[in-house]
């Protein structure tokens, strides 16, 4: 073993990049820590504008000879990737669970499984790929999925792989070649995820892993003009920082951002089931880019809403992530903390009550709270807490539960609970966001288009919506007989 590698419950990881086929150190490193804790885990490499430059530099070399392969050959080293990743579940589930703090049931159960699905189903995606050929005036159009070149992945800390492979997956799919940015709060999976690629034999120099602070290694990824491609999610300053560097070399973006998506609740909802939907927005912790954090609630069942919300909520157990009982874990870090608890603070001393919690709990846990009594421009409401904080609004009516629904910048996804049918097709009609649940959260079909409308994001990921931004879609028009253009 390596003097670079760590060992995390009881799981080898390499702490250095992977570029071309090689592990490559900084000569600086930066601090990981576990949120469980707060114990470091250990030093990772600190990259900077060189190791940008490397890496980019591999994934170009790397690019002609991977355009190059058929589809079956893609899609069956995706299919290897999978296996790798199915046969190490229990080591991502640790180690991510130790990385982020979020709980390690969810990451054996749904979180790992996902991220094979993720490699699996665009494997598949590009072997039942058709190319439709169509005619005009006796001229034939065929229409073909070029793979686009390099691209720069740039993910963030609350789900570190099944963020990234949503990415990675769909661009080795389509024949590019890759520089995966994890987020340095929870860099980890993403080095076991170089490692389970090389086994399932993809070429050196596809996907290259780079760590370090966004800050430092950041713009030298986003500006580079050999780049074809940036996909980033994560929060909207950053996003507003790579387009202004993507945009140096006109580079196409997709962005998955912030949210401050909204749950109505009607008053002829099934309202266990409403309040069921409510406490589940306190999953991971509350960092869940789609998490309904405003609670919009019909004032005759707003009295009974709240009495249900509070048993059940008050009944979740915090504590340890690995802990098959936990419910909630820790926040990702005491920055985060401190923002979560600023947002809090101001939101009381503003006039907001706190029902429920409102205060942190001991080491880098957050109580489960619920801010009552504020006003829809009232910064608890407006900007995204990302951490365990619902506010609860009241409406007299459908128009008042549209208008607040729809009354920040944000519009990644929306949740409605209602009995009537027809209500929920006016209602969902007439909502913005990405993603609209009746009577349901968080179903997410991979071959759905996902992501937000308005500041929660540019762009979707999901089935085709992912896959054709990897690639460059070309035309070819050929005359009929194949010469005469005079048609
Ligand atoms: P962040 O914007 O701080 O960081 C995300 C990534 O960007 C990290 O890898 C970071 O190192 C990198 N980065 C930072 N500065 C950069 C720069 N100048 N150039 C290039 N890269 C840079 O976000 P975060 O705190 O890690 O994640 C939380 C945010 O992500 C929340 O706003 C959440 O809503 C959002 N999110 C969105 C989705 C979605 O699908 N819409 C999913 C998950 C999280």
């Amino acid at each position: 073993m390596s003097e670079h590698t760590i060992t995390v419950a009881g799981v080898a990881v390499d702490t250095r990049h992977w570029i071309g086929d090689e592990r490559v150190a900084s000569p600086q490193t930066f601090e990981d820590v576990s949120p469980i804790d707060g114990d470091t885990i250990g030093h990772i490499s600190r990259g900077t504008a060189m190791e940008a430059a490397a890496a980019v530099a591999a994934a170009k070399a790397a690019f002609p000879a991977w355009a190059a392969t058929s589809r079956a050959q893609r899609a069956r080293i995706l299919h290897a990737i999978a296996d790798g990743v199915e046969k190490r579940i229990e080591e991502l589930a640790i180690v991510e669970t130790t990385d982020n703090g979020a709980l390690l049931r969810s990451h054996r159960r749904g979180v790992m499984p996902r991220v094979a699905h993720n490699f699996r189903f665009f494997a598949d995606w590009l072997l039942q790929l058709e190319h439709e050929d169509f005619e005009t005036r006796g001229h034939t159009n065929h229409v073909s999925w070029d793979p686009a070149g390099p691209c720069v992945l740039i993910t963030p800390w609350n789900a570190p792989l099944m963020l990234a492979t949503w990415k990675v997956a769909p661009a080795l799919a389509a024949g590019d070649t890759v520089v995966l940015k994890p987020a340095e709060w929870s860099p980890l999976t993403a080095s076991l995820l170089a490692d389970i690629a090389a086994e399932a034999g993809l070429p050196a120099g596809v996907l290259n892993v780079v760590q370090g602070y966004g800050s430092e290694i950041g713009d030298a990824l986003t500006s580079h003009p050999d780049v074809r491609r940036i996909s980033f999610t994560g929060s909207v300053p950053t996003a507003k920082r790579i387009a202004e560097s993507a945009a140096a070399n006109l580079t196409p973006l997709s962005l998955e951002l912030g949210g401050k998506s909204p749950l109505l609740v009607f008053a002829d909802a099934d309202l266990d089931l409403a309040v069921d939907l409510a406490v589940e927005q306190y999953d991971n912790a509350g960092q869940v880019c789609l998490a309904a954090t405003r609670l919009l609630v019909e004032e005759s069942v707003a009295g009974e809403f709240t009495r249900l919300f509070v048993e059940k909520a008050s009944a979740l157990r915090q504590g340890d992530p690995r802990d098959e009982a936990t419910d909630i874990g820790p926040n990702i870090h005491p920055r985060q903390l401190e923002k979560i608890d600023g947002f809090v603070q101001r939101a009381v001393a503003a006039g907001a009550r706190a029902v429920i919690g409102g205060h942190r709990g001991d080491g880098q846990y957050y109580a489960p709270t619920l801010l009552t009594d504020v006003d829809q421009d009232a910064e608890i409401v407006q900007e995204e807490v990302f951490g365990p904080v619902l506010t609860l609004q009241t409406f007299a009516d459908e128009d008042e539960a549209v208008r607040l629904a729809n009354g920040t910048r944000f519009a990644l996804a929306a949740t409605v609970a209602t009995g009537d049918p027809e209500r929920a097709e006016r209602v969902t009609g007439q909502l913005v966001a990405g993603t609209v649940w009746v009577n349901c959260f968080f179903v997410r079909d991979l071959q759905a288009p996902f992501g937000g409308s308005r500041q929660s994001g540019v762009g979707r990921e999901g089935g085709t919506w992912s896959f054709d931004f990897y690639c460059d879609l070309k035309n070819t028009v050929t005359a009929p007989n194949g010469w005469n253009n005079h048609g």
